[in-house]
């Protein structure tokens, strides 16, 4: 019997998965990636009332700096022909419609954490290694090479990865604005093209999902022409908006795995989490809040079999299928919920933009529904 787990990939998911272990009373080893982008990732996350319960308890949410935290207290989404959608935090009765958290100052506080629990040890990049005895949890996002691998090693076939390029590309950045954001964030759906305004300290974190020649030739023009852009997209209504640096490009895509974990050989097993196991549209910013919810289950069903069967292995397929059962219907749902919000905005059709306007109205109209779904959205 081998109790070992191994975690490939020190982004979000691996990092907090590698804490929640450890705070059950669990040992795990964290590989790094090949490459080391935390620092200069400019995202800007926005995370819903489960992820930043996961956080908390992790010690890592009271950590982070006042400044990499603001609350989202009302969010505008604007149809493509005058279809308006407003939620806010008060009329919701919450203190929050979630929270806009930068990625940066997460991922250096998620990864001090991991480097002072005792439980967790950090390694180095392995470049294909053999097998390991025990449980490998693949978090090394969506173009992770390991799960290839494993769906051979386990007999898969070619089809448990679904995967559909949108065509588009993110252009993130940091905004800055000459009015104070007051915790407003903004969305426009614009034939097609989405564009989000997420508050941060100083502005906005941007988001805005461009078909890929567009979104190129914007982030090689620069700062002031992405500035320029965005003013004429979003009427001045933010203020007026500056880039503080360039952007960065994210080529996006709906990716769903259908197999989340197997066997490489007799003893050694895998299992995906985070965006290895689901890649969506980030016009609902919901990506990682998906992995925190994979990371808060995984730890729960293998602390669970540890305390239950002290004599079985990591590597015990029937535990891994627990975590499979419980994660297949809420990724599933997510998945299937941001490709229909983004099918209908990118529909040429004549009549779907009257329809899909008329729909954020009606939705507008209905306070009881609104306080219903952001409800949805807080608990994940
Ligand atoms: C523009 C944009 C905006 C987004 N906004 C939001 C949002 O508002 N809210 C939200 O919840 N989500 C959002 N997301 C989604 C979110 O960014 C992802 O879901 C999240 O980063 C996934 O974390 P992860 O740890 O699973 O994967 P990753 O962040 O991709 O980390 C994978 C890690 O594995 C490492 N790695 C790779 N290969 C190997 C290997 N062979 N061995 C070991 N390690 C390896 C990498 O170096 C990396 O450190 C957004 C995504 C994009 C593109």
């Amino acid at each position: 019997m081998n109790t070992s787990i191994h975690i490939r990939g020190d982004g979000a998911a691996g990092l907090a998965l590698a804490l929640s272990l450890a705070h059950q009373g669990l040992a795990s080893r964290v590989i790094a990636g090949p490459t080391d982008t935390a620092a200069s990732d400019l995202r800007a996350w926005a995370l819903n009332g489960a992820s930043k319960e996961l956080l908390a308890a992790l010690n890592v949410w009271d950590q982070l700096p006042a400044a990499a935290v603001t609350p989202i207290q009302a969010m505008r989404v604007q149809g493509d022909q005058g279809g308006v959608l407003e939620f806010s935090a008060w009329q919701a009765k919450q203190p929050a419609l979630g929270w806009i958290v930068d990625a940066a100052p997460l991922l250096d506080m998620l990864r001090q954490a991991a480097r002072f629990a005792p439980l967790v040890t950090l390694a180095p990049f392995e470049e294909a290694p053999a097998a390991a005895p025990g449980l490998t949890v693949l978090c090394e996002g969506r173009d992770s090479p390991t799960r290839e691998r494993g769906h051979r090693a386990a007999g898969h076939g070619l089809f448990s990865l679904r995967q559909h390029p949108y065509g588009h590309s993110a252009l993130a950045g940091h905004v800055h604005s000459a009015l104070a954001n007051g915790g407003q964030a903004w969305q426009w759906f614009r034939h097609g093209e989405v564009l989000a305004l997420l508050p941060r300290d100083g502005g906005y974190g941007l988001v805005w999902s461009l078909p890929h020649e567009r979104a190129a030739a914007l982030q090689q023009q620069g700062p002031q022409a992405i500035a320029q852009a965005l003013n004429e997209a979003t009427g001045g209504l933010a203020g007026e908006l500056s880039m503080t640096a360039t952007a960065a490009l994210w080529p996006l895509r709906l990716a769903h795995d259908s197999a989340l974990y197997g066997a490489f050989a007799p003893g050694s097993s895998w299992v995906l989490a985070g965006d290895a196991a689901h890649a969506i549209h980030p016009l609902a910013g919901q990506g990682l809040n998906l992995g925190l919810a994979d990371v808060r289950v995984l730890a729960e069903v293998l602390a669970q079999a540890r305390k239950d069967s002290p004599w079985r292995g990591s590597d015990d397929l029937s535990v891994l299928a627990r975590y499979a059962r419980q994660r297949h219907g809420p990724v599933t749902r997510m998945a299937r919920t941001c490709d229909a919000l983004w099918q209908a905005f990118a529909q040429p059709h004549p009549l779907a933009a009257p329809l899909r306007n008329l729909g954020l109205d009606a939705v507008n109209a209905l306070t009881p529904l609104k306080t219903w779904l952001v409800r949805q959205a807080l608990q994940g």
